[in-house]
């Protein structure tokens, strides 16, 4: 028999159908986005049976171990006992603040203690039920509120929400943390490559002040795509870092406009390559809109990084 328990309920599978699916199926919430296995918003854990290999596809070898599966992609033969891979929290907003014509600041106070790394991302969880993912862009300790950067999306469920209705005060629900976003500390003198696109900037926003908060002493290049300059934000506070840590470099690059000194006209790709002519023995961290993504992704690699230094985030949109 092919089932699965959840919370103690009991989920026979259809035929060729996904845990995720099954589960959604039959009305309960958890969150995902893409369903092809890539943003990983839908990773769960086996505390009993075997997830099929193919479901730990992308995963590291210790979250593997440790039965952590996509649930998009687990088709299971037997009975799989499954859990959250991440634990929910409640939160209250704290502070909206703009930072360009599109994009939002929000900051969050978690009601309880919970640990996450700068650069991870979380299923932000509104009082309907409604979910979308979101990166987290600061640090549990040092700042201990939940930062995010969102983009408005015209038209959507959530982004428009936050963006005009949510007040300081709205109480919301959040659950994870997720995904390998974040710093690494133990080799500082390593080259890092940090290159994003729009909203992309709030995981790589957080990997870089942990990096240089924890002393990385090796170089540091990071590069914010966008389509033109009012796409970009937080340029100042990025320009004065860069003046102030001499390892530091930091470009924008856009595909419309002049360029002038700091600022580049162009492919984002191909500005990437020109960082360096091999990433071998770089750690790069690439984040935001998915076609980029991937495309930066196959550049790095082509270029020499290993795919255990490749740290991606792809914004992929909810499939609903
Ligand atoms: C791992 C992960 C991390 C993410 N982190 C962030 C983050 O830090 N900041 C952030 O702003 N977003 C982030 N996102 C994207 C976010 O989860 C939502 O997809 C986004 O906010 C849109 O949600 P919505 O409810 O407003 O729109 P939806 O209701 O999901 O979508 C409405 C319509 O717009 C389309 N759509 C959705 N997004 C876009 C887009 N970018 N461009 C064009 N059309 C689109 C959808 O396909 C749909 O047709 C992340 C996504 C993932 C998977």
């Amino acid at each position: 028999m092919t089932e699965i328990i959840y919370h103690d309920a009991v989920y026979p599978l259809q035929p060729d159908e996904t845990v995720l699916d099954a589960l959604l199926r039959n009305g309960v919430d958890v969150p995902y986005a893409c369903k092809t296995g890539v943003c990983q918003s839908c990773m769960m854990k086996a505390a009993a049976g075997e997830p099929p290999s193919s479901s730990q596809r992308g995963l590291k070898p210790t979250r593997r171990a440790q039965g952590y599966f996509l649930a998009c992609q687990c088709k299971p033969d037997g009975r799989l006992i499954v859990g959250d891979a991440g634990e929910v929290i409640a939160a209250r907003l704290m502070e909206k603040t703009p930072l360009n014509a599109r994009v939002i600041r929000l900051r969050f106070e978690p009601e309880s203690r919970v640990d996450w790394a700068a650069g991870q991302f979380v299923s932000l969880i509104r009082g309907d039920g409604e979910s979308r993912s979101y990166s987290i862009a600061s640090a549990p300790v040092r700042d201990g509120f939940i930062e995010m950067h969102v983009q408005r999306v015209e038209g959507g469920a959530i982004s428009p929400w936050l963006h005009e209705e949510a007040e300081p005060g709205e109480r919301i629900r959040l659950r994870g943390p997720y995904g390998d976003c974040f710093y690494l500390s133990g080799e500082p003198e390593r080259p890092l490559l940090l290159a994003c696109t729009g909203t992309g900037l709030a995981p790589i926003y957080g990997v870089l002040r942990d990096a240089l908060a924890l002393g990385h002493s090796g170089p540091i290049h990071l590069l914010h795509g966008g389509l033109d300059e009012s796409g970009l934000y937080l340029v100042d506070e990025l320009l004065d870092l860069a003046g102030r840590y001499s390892n530091l470099s930091y470009t924008r690059c856009v595909l419309n406009g002049a360029s002038k000194p700091g600022l580049v006209v162009g492919d984002i790709g191909e500005l990437l390559l020109q960082t360096a002519p091999s990433f071998s023995g770089w750690r790069v961290y690439l984040c935001g809109a998915p076609d980029l993504v991937r495309l930066m992704q196959k550049k790095v690699f082509l270029h020499g990084a290993t795919s255990q230094d490749i740290h991606a985030d792809a914004f992929i949109p909810k499939q609903v």
